[in-house]
């Protein structure tokens, strides 16, 4: 099992081919406050966490700034802190609520890179497990149902909230 597989995932074909948002859809959650409805698990001052609704695998999370700007390199020094913090949260809760093997930690910066939404840079959580690339499907189709989003999602809201979750 190497990384190489979590760059090919047939399934975010829907999302290519799909209809986008006339707006920025990162920038869209963060202004919309009905946060259940749209997976937003956690706000924090300068950054929120919000689930993939197109994940790699079951607790696919991004953290997201604030702020519309393209690239890392364009992030003040609090906001970038805030960023890793709560990567770290997540890695955390995610081991706690799922048990995954591992993570992919990453950022894709640029639409060449595989960055979905190019203009808004995000970082993204991805859980693994020992042999998840062997159950990818091979056909178009999204890996994970609305029930398992808002069960994850349930979950993880649930961790985020108990005293011992921070
Ligand atoms: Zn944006």
């Amino acid at each position: 099992m190497d990384g190489k597989a979590i760059l090919w995932a047939p399934w975010r074909m829907q999302y290519v081919t799909g209809a986008k948002p006339t707006g920025c859809f990162l920038c869209e959650k963060h202004q919309d406050s009905n946060d259940a409805e749209n997976y937003v698990v956690s706000r924090g001052v300068r950054c929120y966490v919000i689930l993939n609704l197109f994940p790699y695998n079951p607790g696919h999370v991004m953290i997201v700034p604030y702020e519309h700007l393209p690239s890392v390199g364009d992030l003040d020094e609090e906001t970038l802190a805030e960023m890793m913090i709560l990567v770290s949260r997540c890695v955390k809760l995610l081991q706690k609520t799922m048990s995954p093997s591992g993570f992919n930690v990453g950022m894709n910066i640029g639409r060449v890179a595989g960055a979905g939404v190019a203009e808004h840079v995000h970082a993204h959580v991805v859980p693994r497990w020992e042999g998840d690339a062997n159950f990818m499907p091979v056909v178009g189709s999204t890996k994970v149902l609305p029930e398992e989003l808002r069960s994850t999602y349930d979950r993880l809201r649930k961790a985020w909230s108990s005293p011992d979750g921070k």
